[in-house]
């Protein structure tokens, strides 16, 4: 991954810290377990997981 600054100066960096540190949070509470996810019970892996997964793919 490149961290060379890009052209155009948004708030894309500091949008996605946010939601990396949401994610964080989220994979922290939504833990797997033998009937599903702890948090919401959903067969693991829940969406919430996945999606936070997906975020810190980014
Ligand atoms: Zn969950």
């Amino acid at each position: 991954m490149t961290s060379a600054t890009a052209s155009s100066h948004h708030d894309w960096e500091s949008d996605l810290e946010h939601y990396r540190s949401r994610a964080v949070h989220v994979l922290d509470t939504h833990l797997p377990a033998a009937t599903g996810c702890t948090e919401c019970g959903d067969p693991w892996p829940c969406a919430r997981a996945c999606t936070a997964e997906l975020v810190l793919e980014l």
